[in-house]
């Protein structure tokens, strides 16, 4: 997820513009902003990408999911279900609100498993975030369908798939609100930056309000904005905004590299009888950020990341020992380690997280590994990659 590897004079442009005026407020200082407007330029850039009616930039996709969640009404006691698999953010945004995450079986696309949903939902669910996991799309029309069928809110995190379509359809567009972040390692990135698109007027309005202390943003007058609803600051800048600006202008070729470079990798592996690719539902649903493949055992598997990312295959994730995106190691959720002081009547709402089994998502996540897509791969680069992954499989007996 590249966006840090392609920072050049596009961005340093759009960033002088702003540091020329010195205005770096996302509202207001018209006379003074000699029509730089990064925020809202990159919004309906952004919007337009997507095709979708709104787009609202946040400060990170955190907050945007945050945001997303609160412009939904979703909040406390309200059952939220996630994937296991998932960078933690999309657990601290349904916390955020104090509503309750409720663990569902990811399968072989690396999200939500539409085949299982159903079990989880209960009187009390509100909402599922499907989240579409390493650059590609998780069956996102039949999860539609199973949120539609049991009159679900369906979010989508889609801050590791910029760029995916469906079908035509751009990837967020199919939930009442798609989110997606813009941090350093992102496919994009503003520095810092995240945000929210929807075709729901009520939806965007809310969010626009929510991440800026309520302000209905009506009028020219920011000291004279009515607040109709409690909000927050998660808004965020020119600067970070400017460098998004640049960035978004690239992205069609940074996925076309991506692909590229990825399907070599997957052309390869798909020779070996042994490995299995990730599930794709749609070749253009998969952004290739990362290649994902599964192999026949637990113990085979940490035993050949290890061995590719020290033999000339390095950017290989193994995901079921790492502590940020697989519950399993989570131990700050399991044990509920809020900082602040929570009732016990929020407490009551919440499972025994400690005791949630998944073992499903375990044979999967125990089996898989994701290596990262490069765009500065020179052809001899990728060469190599390939015979030391050829070297590594031999000597594992991998077939
Ligand atoms: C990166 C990421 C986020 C959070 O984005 P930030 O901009 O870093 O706050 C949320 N969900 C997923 C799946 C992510 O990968």
């Amino acid at each position: 997820m590249p966006g840090f590897e392609i920072f050049g004079d596009e961005e340093r442009k759009e960033v002088n513009d702003v540091l020329s005026t010195g205005v770096l407020f996302r509202y207001g200082f018209d006379a003074k902003r000699n029509g730089n407007w990064k925020v809202k330029t990159f919004e309906e850039n952004f919007a337009n990408y997507t095709g979708a009616k709104y787009c609202l930039l946040t400060s990170s996709g955190t907050t945007a999911l945050a945001t997303a969640m609160a412009a939904a009404g979703i909040g406390f006691g309200d059952e939220v279900i996630v994937p296991p698999f998932t960078f933690v953010a999309t657990i601290e945004g349904v916390l955020n609100g104090g509503a309750v995450p409720i663990f569902s079986e990811i399968d072989e696309t690396l999200c939500l498993s539409a085949d299982l949903i159903e079990e989880k939902i209960t009187d009390r669910t509100r909402a599922i975030v499907v989240v579409h996991m390493c650059g590609s799309m998780a069956d996102i029309e039949r999860i539609k369908e199973i949120a539609d069928k049991y009159n679900l809110i369906l979010l989508e995190d889609a801050c590791q798939a910029t760029g995916a379509f469906h079908n035509g359809k751009s990837v967020g567009t199919y939930g009442v609100a798609g989110c997606f972040s813009f941090d350093s390692v992102k496919t994009i990135t503003c520095g810092e930056g995240g945000a929210i698109i929807t075709n729901s007027k009520e939806i965007y309005q809310r969010a626009d309000q929510y991440h800026d202390h309520g302000h209905d943003h009506i009028g020219n007058d920011r000291g004279k904005e009515n607040h109709p609803i409690i909000g927050i600051n998660f808004r965020n800048t020119e600067l970070n905004a400017a460098v998004g600006v640049a960035q978004l202008k690239k992205l069609p070729k940074i996925l076309e590299i991506q692909r590229k470079n990825g399907n070599i990798i997957k052309e390869f592996l798909s020779k070996y009888k042994d490995i299995t690719l990730r599930k794709i539902i749609s070749d253009d649903s998969d952004t290739c950020t990362f290649v994902n493949f599964l192999l026949p055992t637990e113990e085979i598997t940490r035993k050949v990341a290890l061995e590719l990312n020290q033999n000339g295959a390095d950017g290989c994730f193994y995901w079921y020992d790492n502590n940020w995106h697989y519950i399993r190691k989570w131990e700050h959720i399991l044990n509920m380690k809020y900082p602040m002081k929570i009732g016990q009547t929020m407490l009551d709402y919440f499972p025994d997280y400690s005791k949630v089994k998944l073992p499903l998502s375990d044979s999967i996540m125990s089996r898989t590994i994701s290596m990262q897509v490069k765009l500065s791969w020179t052809e001899e680069e990728l060469n190599n990659r390939l015979m030391a992954m050829e070297r590594v499989f031999k000597l594992n007996n991998i077939n």
